[in-house]
């Protein structure tokens, strides 16, 4: 057999483990949401153990043509998902969430911020009419090397964003692996990265993303030290949680959203997985 037979097989293969796995994800999902488990959950963090959490949501496309259909959610679920944060949740901006962890502030909702990773076009066109009918202070972003190219925002999207309400972040200039990079070309990547940005919107560039984003794996000590030493004031990761006080400010959690039914998006965000017990399970499900 060759070894593109092999390697198309492979791919299928993946591609079917892949698939299964969403949809038994989606039945988890279902249980949970339709059991009443999570509702019922939420209510008794809030109304009894007055716990009170902070997430940080990462999109990256919005568009209903799914060329890339892992990163992509289509505009009617993103509206709704921004329609239920305004509803259920403290929007807050980057800079509120990171002045609010310093202080240690007591919380009496759970806090939300929405971040885009990338720098799309889609971010413009798309979500930004939906974030302003919803007055939603989101950040995005960029790798530099992507504006004003086919499928990247263009220099006039960002700041026309930037003076409504829109932060905006550094991604790199190349979109490379951090821990895959030497000093030097680590050091232009995060540092020339924040320039260029600071250019286009004449003002500070304060946070970071890492590419790819898992800690250890995409990004290391070294990375975190470079962000922190270029000046920014904080960095976000891929790695899956909440907010907490335990949180590093290198290398904060995020929640990636896909384009999954409205009922798994309240499930990812209610809560239920920073729960201890259910998080074993969850880890032991493997899902
Ligand atoms: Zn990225």
């Amino acid at each position: 057999m060759s070894n593109l037979l092999i390697y198309k097989r492979t791919k299928k293969y993946i591609r079917l483990k892949y698939t299964i796995a969403w949809y038994v994800g989606i039945l988890f999902f279902f249980i949970l949401y339709f059991s009443g488990i999570v509702p019922v959950y939420i209510f008794f963090r809030k109304k009894y153990l007055k716990q009170y959490l902070t997430f940080v949501l990462m999109y990256h496309r919005i568009d209903n043509v799914k060329t890339d259909r892992d990163i992509t959610v289509s505009i009617k679920n993103f509206e709704n998902q921004m329609k239920y944060l305004r509803q259920n949740y403290d929007v807050i901006s980057l800079d509120t969430l990171l002045s609010r962890h310093k202080q240690n502030h007591i919380k009496q909702i759970d806090e939300i911020a929405v971040t885009f990773d990338d720098g799309f076009k889609d971010n413009f066109t798309n979500a930004f009419p939906i974030l302003r009918k919803y007055d939603i202070p989101a950040s995005i972003f960029v790798a530099t090397n992507f504006i004003d190219k086919n499928e990247g925002l263009s220099r006039e999207d960002i700041f026309l964003m930037k003076k409504r309400n829109i932060a905006f972040g550094s991604h790199t200039r190349t979109h490379n692996v951090l821990s895959e990079t030497d000093k030097n070309s680590a050091l232009e990547e995060i540092r020339g990265s924040k320039k260029i940005l600071e250019e286009i919107l004449q003002d500070d560039v304060r946070y970071f993303a890492y590419p790819y984003g898992k800690r250890e794996l995409d990004f290391n000590d070294d990375s975190m030290r470079i962000v922190k030493e270029a000046g920014y004031s904080a960095a976000f990761s891929t790695n899956n949680g909440c907010i907490t006080n335990n949180s590093d400010i290198f290398a904060l959690e995020r929640l990636g959203v896909r384009d999954f039914p409205m009922f798994v998006f309240k499930v990812r965000i209610s809560g239920i997985f920073e729960n201890k017990w259910i998080h074993i399970l969850w880890k032991y499900l493997g899902v």
